[in-house]
């Protein structure tokens, strides 16, 4: 029986009798009820109310080829018939996994030549997390084991990736983080930048932020770092160009191995197959879900250097870790289908030459006069609209949130699905966005931002 059986309304009452959401208050969403999306295609996604709404957001920044590519749904159909799942334990495999993985190796940053999967993030940076441990323990130095993050971090919802990210509400509800996590203040120099100072100083100055607490901590307890080279759910916080270049010197220095959280970043977003390579960051690890499979199917692969790979190979014994689902055939051959069209496609290159710097352009040339907007910054196909009361101080309006709260509201009825983090808006939309459609979406944030005024006054 499919929902088409079911009224709009009885499937809300299901929603809010029976379903849990992430990231919900549950009561607000029983007094409001959901918006079902029940159909989506190219840019747009349809909602059971019968809107079309432009979505600026892939998804869950993941729907990087958009939506309606059939060849992923006859992929996936093919790969089911033939064989839908067998496991990649017990020296056992399958081969969309192997050429997945050997894809990986050519488009990954150079020495990153393995690859781990999972079927989120989340559970990429779990097995990160172990791994980077593991490997200090197989080099005879077991009390190398602290990880160094930052606040605002999102590292993912297990207890693994909370531990590893940097939200405060998150870990509000922890009770009990995983041991040796530290966090170091994020690049973000809207809020954090001194007066006078430029931005490069400033991205100095956060990156040693890294290096003390290496000195804090000692060397020798340090094994990483972790980071998403820019971070996202925290609210696309853009490090200046001088941060990265030295939290890389630092990692060397003191021999901490690097690993960024590309679960947003990778697969095309910032005008390279990853963002280590438009930033020419060397990481030691690079997680990867969401665009992997552009969401049509659940994946992650978490690409391992090898430093590390060499060490567990020859040192290792069985690396006591997996999922059932780790390099699912349906999974990988989705995902082997998916970075086809992307390379086909040119979508890469698209938003390293074309849309990603107009991306930034236009909003600051259409909003960055705007009463309500402090600061607007982009990267590739990634950008940020920051909402203030007072554009001069940077004061916001009271409470937090609230402001970017009804522009998201006013976007959303105008056509146009936003992300509000605090007062910071957020665009991360699909790759197959041309000018025209950035110009749209721009238009329609105007006049998000116009009703938001109004409605605060
Ligand atoms: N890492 C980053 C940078 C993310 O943005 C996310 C999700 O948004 C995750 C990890 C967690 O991924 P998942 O939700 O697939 O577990």
């Amino acid at each position: 029986m499919t929902y088409q059986n079911y009224s709009l309304a009885q499937l809300r009452q299901a929603d809010a009798a029976h379903h849990l959401h992430p990231f919900t208050d549950h009561k607000d969403l029983r007094a409001a009820g959901s918006r079902i999306v029940s159909r989506a295609d190219g840019p747009f996604v349809y909602d059971m109310d019968g809107n079309e709404i432009l979505d600026g957001m892939a998804g869950l920044w993941c729907v990087n080829v958009g939506y309606g590519r059939d060849e992923l749904a006859e992929a996936a159909f093919e790969q089911m018939r033939e064989l839908p799942y067998y496991n990649s334990f017990f020296r056992c495999s399958t081969p969309t996994p192997v050429l997945l993985a050997k894809k990986l190796a050519e488009i990954a940053p150079d020495g990153l030549n393995q690859v781990f999967y999972g079927s989120s993030g989340s559970e990429a940076n779990d097995t990160a997390l172990r791994l980077v441990r593991h490997y200090w323990a197989l080099e005879g130095r077991p009390e190398k084991n602290r990880v160094i993050s930052r606040d605002w971090a999102y590292h993912g919802s297990t207890i693994a990736g909370t531990s590893l990210g940097g939200m405060a509400a998150m870990h509000h509800q922890l009770h009990g983080a995983v041991p040796n996590i530290v966090h170091v203040m994020p690049p973000y120099a809207y809020e954090l930048a001194e007066a006078g100072e430029s931005d490069e100083q400033f991205g100095l100055r956060a990156a040693r932020a890294l290096e003390e607490a290496i000195l804090e901590a000692g060397p020798d307890t340090v094994a990483a770092f972790i980071g998403e080279p820019v971070m996202g759910a925290g609210g696309v916080k853009i490090p200046p160009a001088s941060y990265w270049p030295e939290i890389q010197r630092i990692c060397r220095k003191y021999d901490v191995l690097l690993m960024l959280d590309e679960v947003i970043t990778g697969y095309g977003r910032t005008g390279a197959w990853f963002a280590a390579q438009s930033m020419g960051i060397e990481p030691d690890t690079i997680t990867t879900a969401k665009a992997l499979t552009s969401g049509y199917q659940p994946l992650s692969a978490l690409l391992v250097g090898d430093r590390i790979a060499t060490a567990l190979v020859e040192k290792g014994g069985e690396f006591f870790h997996g999922y059932t689902y780790s390099g699912h055939p349906v999974a990988c051959a989705v995902a082997l289908k998916n970075l086809e069209i992307i390379e086909r496609e040119g979508l890469i290159e698209r938003v390293r030459d074309e849309t990603g710097p107009y991306l930034g352009q236009a909003l600051r040339e259409k909003l960055g006069d705007h009463d309500l907007v402090g600061e607007v910054r982009g990267f590739g196909l990634l950008a940020a609209v920051e909402i203030v009361k007072d554009k001069k101080t940077k004061t916001r309006f009271d409470p937090v949130g609230r402001a970017a709260g009804l522009v998201r509201d006013h976007a959303i009825a105008n056509g146009l699905m936003m992300r509000a983090v605090n007062d910071t808006m957020i665009l991360s939309p699909p790759l197959i966005w041309t000018k025209e459609t950035i110009d749209m979406a721009c238009e329609r944030i105007a006049k998000a931002l116009d009703l938001a005024r109004r409605d605060l006054q």
